[in-house]
């Protein structure tokens, strides 16, 4: 393999462009560019740090996700453009894809990094979205919780992931610390789901609006940081038409081309939306060795034009996430069935450096 380059945005342009600029150089960057390149596509990476995961396989471009120049010179660069990275300024994309078609909308990212927002067009669509209410200058923490009643999450409208930006509150007694720490910060309310299970749905969207669907993934958190995915998640017969016929539903009113995820509570035989995330997810790396075709290689079939490979599973499986620490990666690869992903990252609390897929031989076992 050649050693990826590192291109500097004042470089005079490329001869022929890159078939795919990726926004976010983190390790969804990295199995998208592997993806690409085993279609036998050129990747150019837009990162914000020097030797992130995605640089150790992809040209790259180092600047900032919000610098209207730096995207810009990603997209000169490049024939389409998507991003793994959520956070950034959509209002740049909105600009940027007036030249270069970039997917998925940047409309749907819009309503995806803002919980009030999504859970209101979660409603709109016909999609369940628990009970929430807003939390701002003008609705204090209290009277969001007469909405919701205790226990409750708070979340930040914005920035937030992994469970950060989040309050468990159980009691009311809690309210006046938690505000006074929240400060002005716009925020929503969520009444606590009593859930039975977590569960997700990736299905991806091609150009000409064929959609398709992984079977449903059954996620553990740890902390609020998602620690294992199955699939399939057993006992889902009469979720997963349910769950694709919502996914399906935010695929098509937003013409969506490429993957998205809906994150979904199951609670007494009903599914309740949490999240959506216009992008790959973690919940679905074990596609990468368990189905016909991975969630990556999908993504960038859609955004690149191609047609979709199958979402079949070939196997049942379960991944592992390593956070913070990384377990003895040379044992693990000696262990049958086990594959290992090493995202090369400092060791960090609560940062994920890699994950594990085991696979089963067969769906049923
Ligand atoms: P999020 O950042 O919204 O994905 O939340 C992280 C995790 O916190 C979820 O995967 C759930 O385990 C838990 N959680 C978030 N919101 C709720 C809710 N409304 N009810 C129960 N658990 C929740």
């Amino acid at each position: 393999m050649t050693t990826p380059k590192r291109l500097h945005p004042t470089d005079p342009l490329p001869q022929s462009p890159y078939d795919l600029g990726i926004i976010g150089g983190g390790q969804l960057g990295w199995m998208l560019s592997i993806a690409a390149k085993q279609l036998g596509l050129r990747t150019l990476v837009l990162t914000d740090a020097p030797g992130s995961t995605a640089t150790l396989v992809s040209d790259h471009l180092v600047g900032s996700y919000n610098s209207a120049g730096d995207l810009q010179a990603l997209a000169q660069r490049c024939s389409t453009l998507t991003y793994e990275f959520e956070n950034v300024d959509v209002q740049h994309l909105v600009a940027l894809g007036e030249s270069t078609p970039i997917h998925p909308s940047p409309r749907l990212l819009a309503i995806a990094q803002d919980r009030w927002l999504e859970k209101q067009h979660f409603e709109s669509l016909g999609i369940p979205a628990g009970t929430y209410a807003p939390v701002d200058q003008h609705a204090p923490i209290t009277r969001a919780a007469e909405r919701t009643g205790l226990p409750a999450i708070l979340k930040t409208r914005r920035f937030g992931y992994d469970g950060k930006g989040q309050w468990r509150l159980t009691s009311s007694d809690q309210i006046p610390a938690i505000q006074e720490q929240l400060g002005d910060t716009p925020a929503i309310l969520e009444a606590q789901v009593p859930f039975d299970r977590e569960l997700s749905i990736i299905g991806v969207r091609a150009k000409d609006g064929q959609c398709k669907f992984y079977p449903l993934f059954e996620n553990h958190h740890v902390n609020g940081i998602l620690d294992t995915s199955t699939a399939p998640a057993p006992n889902t017969a009469p979720l997963q038409p349910l769950a694709e016929q919502y996914l399906r539903t935010l695929l098509e009113h937003h013409q969506v081309v490429g993957v998205v995820t809906l994150e979904l509570f199951e609670c007494q035989g009903e599914l309740i939306a949490n999240e959506c995330a216009p992008r790959v997810h973690n919940s679905g790396h074990l596609t990468i060795e368990a189905a016909s075709t991975s969630q990556f290689e999908n993504h960038v079939r859609a955004v690149c034009g191609l047609p979709l490979g199958d979402t079949n599973l070939n196997h049942a499986a379960t991944m592992q996430n390593f956070v913070g620490t990384l377990p003895n990666v040379s044992e693990l690869q000696r262990t049958p069935h086990c594959h290992v992903h090493d995202y090369k990252k400092a060791p960090r609390a609560a940062r994920k450096l890699g994950h594990a897929t085991t696979l089963k031989h067969s769906i049923s076992e």
